[in-house]
């Protein structure tokens, strides 16, 4: 037994201290079922807890990974069998809720479907909200900033964090619990930790935003001839809502195709057109809110933007639209991408895509879909062959932003996949800066060693 692993076992028991053996019966991800490796999991069950572990790490010069629900696709958590893994799966309550300011202390290891639902039962939205809402955890989607399909109107996770606390490499508590929409008194330290993917320190409780729930929804699936007309609607929509437009999720020909292919959903609109579109508007008014969204729709056939277009008529209906768009699975395996671009780019960028992949070769092909109000596209790259061109489709699908002001990564994070690639989006002297900070708070390399920056 490693000397860590005992000084871990005396202090915290067995109960908080997961054995190797035990550790291979949980698999290593969401998206690969191979057996965990790491020296141990300890389950601190408070942030003290932690710092008391993170103090014993550094006194054993120990790396450390922390993981939450494990569903990011950067291999961002991913621990080797040299490291220690940090689990704050027992830190998984909503500590606080305040309804007169919208506010709710959350512990970074709360799932973030009970979140919603705790909230909710309260008569408040948490936006953030993707498809892995639950399993993530709030400190996963604090460390990787995550968006999803709310982004539009609510902004990525960072939008919705008010203060947060953090642990770092040497078992220091940073305490940033800011609970004030305002508050300009100096460095916004709580920054440092959104989006550095467990690199810099270790979240473990969040002050986020809360928002009043909205009473009414109305969705709509259209279909469009163009991009151009894609776009048109999505200003017509944002202008005419007053704020209300919560999603406007575009699927390229062929990605639709693709999922509601055999053994998928029905697809709810006759294939074949080159654009879908999934709108949804959430208000307060639902009998004026459902005329004006219709009429914008209305607005939008008359003018020939929209071809076609389903509105639902109850919930399952609602729902089998949305189902197109987050049941992918049917459209795996592929490699998985998530790049962001000015919208007025977007058809040079994937018209160039599938030109370059062509010519890589014959049987080559792209799925595309996406948030495109946020100018984030998600795109499939097949075929997959087990990964064994995974660098190849890399460098053409990042190298097809050459020159349209992209990003490698619009909600994903870095993790080790697209580290190679960082260089691509961030200048020389960014990356210096990354790395000076890095060596400043943790210069022993311990948390998460490897990921995002060198
Ligand atoms: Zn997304």
């Amino acid at each position: 037994m490693s000397d860590v692993l005992k000084v871990l076992i005396d202090e915290f028991g067995t109960s908080a201290v997961v054995g190797a053996n035990l550790l291979r019966e949980r698999a290593t991800s969401y998206w690969d079922s191979t057996p965990t490796r790491a020296k141990c999991l300890v389950r601190p069950g408070s942030t003290d807890e932690l710092a008391r572990v993170m103090r014993i790490c550094h006194g054993h010069d120990q790396t450390v990974v922390v993981q939450g629900g494990k569903t990011g696709i950067v291999q961002g958590a991913v621990a080797t069998a040299a490291d220690v893994i940090v689990s704050l799966e027992r830190m998984d309550r909503v500590e606080s809720v305040d309804t007169s300011d919208g506010i709710a202390v959350v512990q970074a290891g709360a799932v973030l479907q009970s979140v919603q639902e705790h909230v909710a039962d309260l008569g408040f939205l948490f936006p953030v909200d993707f498809g892995a809402r639950g399993s993530c955890t709030i400190g996963g989607a604090v460390a990787t900033n995550a968006g999803g399909i709310n982004v539009l109107r609510y902004g990525m996770m960072r939008n919705v964090v008010l203060g947060l606390e953090a642990v770092l490499a040497d078992g220091t508590v940073i305490s940033s619990m800011n609970q004030m929409l305002k508050n300009n008194t100096g460095y916004d330290l709580k920054q440092l930790f959104i989006g550095s993917e467990g690199t810099l320190g270790i979240v473990t409780r969040v002050v986020v935003r809360l928002f009043p729930m909205p009473v009414s929804r109305d969705t709509a699936m259209f279909a469009c001839e163009s991009l151009a007309a894609v776009t048109r609607q999505l200003s017509l929509l944002k202008a005419n809502l007053a704020g209300t437009l919560s999603a406007f999720e575009v699927m390229w020909e062929s990605f639709y195709a693709s999922v509601t292919g055999e053994g998928g959903p029905a697809a709810p609109l006759e294939r074949g057109y080159p654009y879908y579109v999934i709108a949804e508007a959430e208000g307060a008014d639902p009998a004026a809110d459902a005329e004006r969204f219709q009429r914008l729709l209305e607005e939008g056939m008359e003018g020939g933007d929209i071809v076609d277009a389903i509105l639902p008529k109850s919930e399952a209906e609602r729902r089998s639209l949305w189902n197109v768009r987050e049941e992918f699975d049917l459209a795996l395996p592929a490699y998985l991408y998530d790049v962001s671009l000015p919208i007025r780019h977007m058809e040079t960028y994937v018209s160039r895509l599938e030109e370059r992949l062509r010519a890589w070769r014959d049987d080559a092909e792209c799925e595309v879909f996406g948030h495109i109000a946020d100018g984030n596209l998600h795109i499939f790259v097949k075929p997959y062959d087990n990964g064994a061109h995974h660098e190849t489709s890399d460098g053409i699908v990042y190298g097809c932003l050459d020159g349209l002001d992209g990003s490698i990564s619009a909600e994903h994070g870095i993790g080790i996949d697209k580290r190679p690639w960082l260089g691509l989006s961030r200048s020389a002297d960014e990356l210096k800066l990354m790395r000076e900070l890095k060596q400043l708070l943790d210069p022993q390399n311990l948390l998460n060693p490897g990921k995002v920056i060198n």
